[in-house]
């Protein structure tokens, strides 16, 4: 046993994982984002709508 691996879960659940960069919930990889994870900011269409209220950033 060694420090490194606390922390390391070396089970299936390795997909990533972001957060919504308006509700800030934790949102895991889904298959349509394939494409653009990279892209992705929002959990949900709501979200992405509510954005455009904050765009001031
Ligand atoms: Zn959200």
């Amino acid at each position: 046993m060694n420090h490194q691996s606390l922390g390391y879960k070396g089970n299936k659940q390795s997909l990533p994982v972001k957060q919504c960069v308006v509700c800030e919930r934790p949102m895991s990889w889904r298959k349509k984002w394939a494409q653009n994870w990279d892209e992705v900011k929002y959990c949900s269409d709501a979200c992405r709508k509510l954005t455009k209220h904050r765009e001031t950033q």
